[in-house]
């Protein structure tokens, strides 16, 4: 039985008077947790610390938006993953559509960073997802297929029931356009067959989550599907009663 997961990828936004009331606002309505649901949380790098310090006690865990591939080093502007477990992170996006498209990461990059994240004890949040035009010329299978085959060719199997996949169709993401529920379990379910073709336990295990302005309204239905194990969640993400809400709707 696979656990669900909500996570909150709050982007570039923030200061530390919103982490505060969000975080505050957050750990007082999931209280000791929700039953079968991981909550997870990415601010922005600079709020870790803070975050971390507010989640101490808390069911609520701690995840990044990004990281390096390498340990260490002359990287200007980049944060490596001992800098992240240093904070208590415990989860790491990788792949998201915004990465690929606005700061040129490409499948090999994301695979690589797939690496430094699982190696070091972190669990990856690999998102994958098509663009509209690529809905609409019918090759949405084709790019996550191979979005996946690149993180597997590098990383093997066996590493994905470590690791959480994210199904964000890219013309989803921010717009308030959701792929239905039928379109959504339509990919999920095709991602698990990828996995599958491979190693069915594997398959099994591995949670799928989807992502693409999911909000308090569609959420329920979405993660009734059977291949949808929770949700990855951009703006719904900033209001803490809609998140909570969100989270809450994956438990029942
Ligand atoms: C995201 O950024 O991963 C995302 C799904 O954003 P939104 O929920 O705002 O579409």
């Amino acid at each position: 039985m696979r656990r669900s997961l909500v996570a909150g990828n709050w982007k570039m936004h923030g200061s530390q008077e919103m982490v505060a009331q969000l975080l505050q606002g957050l750990t007082s309505g999931i209280g000791a947790g929700l039953e079968g649901v991981d909550v997870v949380v990415c601010p922005p790098s600079p709020y870790l610390q803070l975050s971390q310090s507010l989640l101490q006690r808390s069911a609520v865990v701690l995840g990044a938006q990004n990281v390096h591939d390498q340990p260490a080093g002359a990287f200007t502007g980049e944060v490596a993953v001992s800098m992240l477990i240093d904070f208590g992170v415990q989860f790491v996006i990788t792949g998201h559509s915004e990465r690929r498209q606005l700061f040129g990461e490409t499948d090999e990059m994301v695979a690589r960073k797939f690496a430094a994240i699982h190696e070091q004890g972190l669990t990856p949040v690999l998102c994958v997802g098509e663009t509209l035009a690529q809905r609409e010329e019918g090759a949405a299978e084709a790019v996550v297929a191979a979005q996946l085959d690149a993180v597997f060719e590098h990383n093997g199997i066996a590493v994905m029931k470590d690791a959480v996949i994210a199904y964000e169709p890219v013309w989803a993401i921010g717009t308030g356009k959701t792929a239905s529920p039928a379109q959504a379990q339509q990919m999920h379910s095709f991602i698990r067959e990828q996995l599958a073709r491979r190693d069915a336990e594997v398959a099994g295990q591995t949670r799928i989550l989807y992502g693409g302005s999911v909000n308090a309204d569609n959420a329920r239905e979405l993660f009734a599907q059977a291949d949808i194990d929770g949700g990855l969640v951009g703006g719904a993400s900033l209001k803490v009663d809609e998140f909570i809400t969100i989270c809450k709707s994956v438990s029942e």
